[in-house]
């Protein structure tokens, strides 16, 4: 295909608050694992700045291969004990105001990391009360006892991505299947929880689809949505087919908002953790 060029939006600035040049001392001097650093994403600046971060829970090669997802692949080391901890004590010593918190699949588990997660959010509850927590989870294989230990645990939003339309679901993500995430999400929400959802786009979707996902999220009870251009991680990935304009995002959000949704975040940069704290 051939190769789309990256238009000027997407040029990123990198912010630096105070707080910021504080959080990357503290981050760089105790060797903190954050998706914010690892993936080199365009917001720490404006995030750290606010109080937000991401970390990632349960090692970090993934059991699925998503082709839009830098992550490594392959069968990963067994979970680690002092996981929950390092978390909570990382985000204090941070001092965040709002934790993301994310993991890799591990369809390897027979609980598929469940326990791992509710162990994790306690922890980094007892530890920093007064952060406010959101836990990005996988799909747990459509296993609703699984979604509902971490509905248990109380944190105080649940996304789960959808990522794609429905069409170009079984390309874009490895296992995942487009009605069982919806399913997750509507488990989430009968929990009586916030369900939110992501998606990308530029990866060859039509905007009627786009559309279609936002009614199915809004079917689901999903009431949080982010909207942010893909961009390629590296040639082996799936390439981008179109770079959509900010005036665009800025239509998708009219419509999203116009469809009931309570909060939504689209724009070129944003990511499924970007101003995160705000649809509290
Ligand atoms: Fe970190 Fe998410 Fe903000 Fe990026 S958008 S800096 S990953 S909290
Ligand atoms: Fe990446 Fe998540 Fe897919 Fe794993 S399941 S490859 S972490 S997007």
């Amino acid at each position: 295909m051939e190769h789309v060029k990256k238009p000027d939006w997407l040029k990123i600035k990198l912010g630096g608050s105070d707080h910021f040049s504080e959080t990357l001392n503290i981050v760089e001097s105790h060797g903190l694992h954050t998706i914010c650093t690892s993936g080199r994403c365009p917001n720490m600046g404006e995030c750290w700045g606010r109080g937000t971060a991401t970390f990632m829970i349960g090692g970090d090669i993934c059991t699925r291969s998503c082709k839009f997802c830098n992550t490594k692949t392959g069968r990963p080391l067994a979970l680690n004990p002092f996981e929950p901890a390092n978390v909570a004590k990382s985000i204090q010593l941070m001092g965040l105001k709002h934790a993301v918190i994310t993991s890799v699949d591990r369809d390897d588990l027979p609980d598929q990391g469940a326990q791992h997660w509710v162990d994790t959010i306690n922890k980094v509850r007892q530890v920093n009360p007064s952060t406010t927590i959101e836990v990005l989870i996988p799909d747990f294989q459509g296993k609703f006892e699984l979604v509902d230990m971490v509905c248990k645990a109380a944190p105080n939003v649940i996304s789960h991505n959808m990522e794609t339309v429905r069409s170009l679901t079984p390309k874009v993500r490895s296992a995942a299947k487009y009605d069982v995430s919806l399913s997750v999400l509507k488990r989430i929400a009968d929990n009586g929880l916030k369900a939110k959802s992501g998606m990308m786009v530029g990866l060859g979707e039509t905007t009627e689809e786009i559309f279609q996902l936002m009614d199915d999220l809004r079917a689901s009870n999903c009431s949080v949505l982010t909207i942010g251009q893909y961009l390629q991680p590296s040639r082996k990935h799936l390439p981008v087919v179109s770079y959509i304009h900010p005036d665009e995002f800025k239509r998708f959000k009219e419509v999203a908002l116009s469809k009931g949704f309570d909060y939504v975040e689209s724009g070129p940069l944003v990511r499924s953790s970007y101003h995160a704290e705000n649809c509290l």
